[in-house]
């Protein structure tokens, strides 16, 4: 069994990203900024966001955490987003969720300049991906799991993939990206009666439902790839991720599987600040 290591991966992009980095800021370029919006004070938020950090630090990134109080008006908020736009040394405009009730996620979303969309929910960026445009911006798990397979030379064109969930978030992009790459994809979700029947016969099947350990050994077969995307986290017996596979059982039937914790997740923040750099790039190149 071949282990998708996240980890290992992410590490080796973070060296790449702080050369390419240091070559644009040794020719006389500002560093890459990236703005994150929390609002309120969710603690699990406040962990992602020092995750973010200390990716960005590692790379030569100035992460700037921009904290609002829980009760800010929406159009406050967006006076934020706005000023982060018209702002030429920010090059990423990043929204944490969740984000308080009286809060509509769609309009803060859409007011953020899709050229700073870094994590690739803007409608425009959206639309990039569904008419296989190349100059969209590509969700950060989704790239994070193509760069996972493809780095370990695991074939996409022509091949059945099977997504287990349709969030707007992961499963929807990802099925997109899969089938702009040339896969065979189908989409199962809560409603999917008999999810072994698509899942078992799948090259690659990709589990982003949210479940833990809903993938067991009857939804998989020998030569199959399995990505975990589901990150849950149960507080007994001890504070633990799990997967939305149940790896013991899974781990020994199929070629290749990436682990939780250490796979997915490491590569969404790699991803993530892959697309910051990018959208350096291209405005940097815009002037
Ligand atoms: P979500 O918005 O809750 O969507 C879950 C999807 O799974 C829905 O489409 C749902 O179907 C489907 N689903 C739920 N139960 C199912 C079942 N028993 N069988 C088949 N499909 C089922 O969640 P999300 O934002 O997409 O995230 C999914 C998981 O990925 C979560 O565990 C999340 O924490 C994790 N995640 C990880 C990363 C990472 O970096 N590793 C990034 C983002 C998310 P319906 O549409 O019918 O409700």
């Amino acid at each position: 069994m071949m282990l998708l290591d996240g980890k290992k991966l992410r590490n080796e992009i973070a060296s790449e990203l702080k050369t390419s980095i240091d070559a644009y800021v040794s020719k006389g370029y500002v560093s890459p900024k990236v703005a994150i919006i929390q609002v309120g004070m969710n603690k699990e938020s406040t962990l992602f966001i020092e995750n973010k950090k200390k990716f960005g630090q590692k790379i030569g990134v100035e992460v700037v955490h921009v904290h609002l109080p829980y009760n800010i008006p929406e159009d406050e908020l967006l006076k934020e987003i706005y000023a982060l736009n018209d702002d030429n040394s920010v090059h990423g405009v990043i929204i944490q969720m969740p984000v308080p009730k009286h809060i509509r996620r769609e309009v803060c979303v859409e007011a953020i300049s899709p050229l700073k969309d870094v994590d690739g929910l803007h409608s425009e960026n959206v639309k990039a991906l569904w008419v296989h445009r190349s100059d969209g911006i590509v969700p950060a798990t989704t790239r994070g799991i193509l760069t996972l397979l493809e780095h370990n030379g695991v074939l996409i064109e022509g091949r059945n993939v099977v997504v287990v969930g349709r969030s707007s978030l992961v499963g929807k992009p990802t099925a997109m990206a899969f089938l702009n790459k040339n896969a065979t994809v189908t989409v199962c979700h809560s409603k999917t009666p008999n999810l072994e029947f698509y899942t078992t016969p799948a090259d690659i099947l990709i589990a982003a439902a949210g479940v833990p350990r809903l993938i067991r050994s009857q939804h998989v077969r020998p030569g199959q790839v399995v990505v975990d995307v589901g990150i849950t986290i149960e507080e007994v017996p001890e504070r633990v991720a799990v997967g939305d596979v149940h790896f013991d059982e899974v781990a020994d039937i199929v070629h290749a599987i990436s682990p939780v914790p250490g796979g997915v997740g490491p590569m969404t923040v790699a991803s993530l600040f892959q697309n910051l750099f990018d959208a350096y790039t291209r405005i940097i190149k815009k002037g």
